[in-house]
């Protein structure tokens, strides 16, 4: 099992060696902003590279939502990252399940859901298998609680779509964690990619604030134990740098290999 972190995208691979990590995370644009990723120098270093990368799609992307002026320009956002994180070898884009506002159906949420997809097809499809990340808050999310997420994959499922499970966002959003992998599981049939970040916040906060693995809200075993369970490559996306992530790599390898 491949056991990471998310890291500053300026050299991930030197990131990853400080870390003693076999798969990073890393954004290839400003994950606040709408600019589209530029190429990078280093692409085909990355793209040999032993270790396995994943690119996080910018917060910004929300496809699921009913405001055109944000809609629109996320399916091209995902569209472009999707294109560049091909370049640099990356086996998965992670974008979160987006959400509708209040008052909205969030059924309209999913079927825009299918429209990305659809519009993705239209020019050749996604370059890199995209990853939905369940999300930790809102009333009207597409992936938070996993009666939503049964209707997204209800919608998407015949897409080939993947997940991507963070432990942080299924205990704020207020999913248990004990039997998750398998609740999961029979919804989507896959797990992908685990973030494995343990919560600041009590469960069914509504808060995404993530922890290092051995301190926060959740028992850092029901981590482990998610992330045996998950026997997907696994990306740690928690506080304090090269020290702070290191150890929770360290922390999973010892335990989950034990
Ligand atoms: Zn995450």
């Amino acid at each position: 099992m491949r056991i990471g972190a998310h890291v500053d995208p300026g050299d991930p691979l030197a990131e990853a060696a400080a870390r003693k990590a076999e798969v990073v995370q890393f954004f290839l644009a400003d994950p606040k902003g709408w600019k589209a990723p530029e190429a990078r120098a280093d692409a085909d270093a990355l793209r040999t590279a032993q270790v396995e990368l994943y690119v996080h799609a910018p917060y910004v992307v929300n496809v699921a939502t009913t405001n055109n002026r944000i809609r629109i320009p996320s399916r091209k956002l995902l569209l472009s990252h999707a294109t560049a994180a091909a370049t640099v070898g990356a086996k998965g884009l992670i974008v979160h399940g987006g959400h509708v506002g209040k008052g909205d159906d969030v059924a309209v949420g999913f079927d825009n859901w299918r429209k990305t997809f659809a519009f993705a097809a239209e020019s050749g499809g996604f370059a890199t298998p995209i990853l939905i990340e369940n999300t930790a808050g809102g009333d009207n999310a597409c992936a938070r609680r996993f009666d939503a997420l049964a209707r997204l994959w209800d919608v998407i499922g015949s897409y080939d779509v993947g997940f991507c499970l963070d432990t942080c966002h299924a205990h704020a959003g207020g999913e248990a964690l004990l039997d998750v992998v398998d609740r999961v599981k029979a919804i989507t049939g896959r797990i992908d990619l685990v973030h494995a970040n343990n919560s600041r916040d009590a469960f069914d906060s509504g808060a995404d604030r993530h922890d290092n693995l051995a301190q926060g809200m959740i028992d850092p075993e029901l981590l482990v134990a998610v992330v045996r369970a998950a026997g997907a490559p696994v990306v740690v996306e928690t506080p304090g740098g090269v020290d702070g992530q290191g150890k929770d790599i360290a922390f999973l390898r010892d335990r989950v290999t034990a």
